[in-house]
């Protein structure tokens, strides 16, 4: 029966990231007033964190909290979690479809000798009280409902889905701290260089502008980003763009990029490949700035223009603008 659920938060220099509180709530609402929904986090200096994760929902929350988990390893953080998991024995386990959970996800689930869904969108409870998972595939032109035999079910969960709870600060949960052994790691992360400047981070944005080949150069991204800077949102990239070295990977959506869900994708001078979609196209409100009325973007367009995007992108900074600051 899915009514232990075990959320594998994700905190990031001291900051728990959003895709924690969407997994709890997704989680409390499959769990039901019955259920109990626990959270894992791991990290150095994190205890302060767990009552973030007792308002959008935890019953209880393990703290593994020590240095050698002080940045993110996977060998470290799979160690402590199968630990964790072999002795609590949830019937669930939720963790990020981020760049970090994509890689402690499936590491975890071959320790654990169990299945895994990636990348999932929706649950459902079966009349065996095992989840039902969807989740898109085929670079997301179909999506598929599976039911993993093993137990626990474990699953990555694609950020920016799942509504979170409302934060509910008198909510209290029982904080556990758990021993850290981790043993002897082989691969060691010494450090992370963090890009200046670094705007939002894509997968967590809520408002996307996107530019494709259709820039014509590097310095279309500047006209992006005074719109972005108006609407508060993050920079995407097509890959032709990326490819043509205007604007780095880490901004690339689609298949070989990132998978993004925001509320908003302005897509601009981009063509809409599958590869660009299977990234982009469960977005929930898209709007394409193409010059060519027949460019295949504007079949998943919810609003499109036909039109020049060197004279579209400055009058809609302008008019966002007036209307914002208004
Ligand atoms: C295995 C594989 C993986 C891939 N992974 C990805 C991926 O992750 N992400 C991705 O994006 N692609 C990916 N691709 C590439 C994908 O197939 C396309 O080649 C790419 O998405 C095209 O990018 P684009 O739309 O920017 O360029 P184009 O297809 O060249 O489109 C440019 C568009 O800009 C419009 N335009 C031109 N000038 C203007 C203007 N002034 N104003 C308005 N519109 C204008 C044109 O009408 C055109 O529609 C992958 C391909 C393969 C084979």
């Amino acid at each position: 029966m899915a009514k232990h659920f075990l959320v594998v938060a994700e905190q990031s220099e001291g900051v728990l990231r959003k895709v924690s509180f969407e997994m709890l709530g997704e989680a409390r609402r499959l769990a039901g007033s019955e259920g109990k929904v626990e959270a894992a986090l791991l990290g150095s200096g994190v205890e302060p964190l767990a009552e973030q994760l007792a308002w959008h929902g935890a019953d209880k929350v393990y703290v593994a909290d020590d240095a050698a988990l002080q940045l993110y390893s996977a060998e470290a953080y799979t160690t402590v979690l199968a630990d964790l998991v072999k002795k609590i024995q949830p019937d669930v386990v939720f963790i990020g479809a981020t760049t970090n959970g994509k890689d402690l996800a499936p590491r975890l689930a071959t320790r654990l000798g169990v299945g895994l869904a990636s990348d999932c969108t929706g649950f459902s409870v079966d009349g065996d009280g095992k989840l039902l998972i969807t989740r898109p595939i085929y670079a997301g032109r179909a999506i598929e409902t599976i039911k993993l035999k093993s137990t626990p079910q474990m699953a990555t969960l694609r950020p920016n889905v799942f509504p979170p709870l409302e934060p509910d600060t008198s909510r209290k949960a029982e904080v556990e701290k758990i021993a850290v052994n981790v043993g002897p790691i082989r691969a060691k992360v010494v450090g992370f260089l963090k890009k200046e400047g670094e705007e939002i981070e894509l997968t967590e944005a809520d408002i996307i502008v996107s530019g494709g080949r259709g820039l014509g150069g590097p310095e279309g991204f500047e006209v992006l980003r005074e719109l972005a800077k108006v609407l508060k949102a993050a920079v995407g990239a097509s890959r032709a763009a990326v490819d043509a070295g205007w604007i780095d990977h880490s901004h690339q959506v689609g298949q070989t990029g990132k998978t993004v869900n925001p509320k908003l994708y302005i897509a601009c001078g981009i063509s809409g490949a599958a590869q660009h979609l299977a990234g982009m196209r469960t977005s929930k409100v898209i709007v394409a700035i193409n010059k060519d009325p027949e460019a295949p973007i504007f079949k998943v367009a919810d609003y499109g223009i036909v039109g020049d995007l060197y004279k579209i992108v400055p009058l809609l900074t302008k008019e966002l603008q007036e209307v914002l600051r208004g």
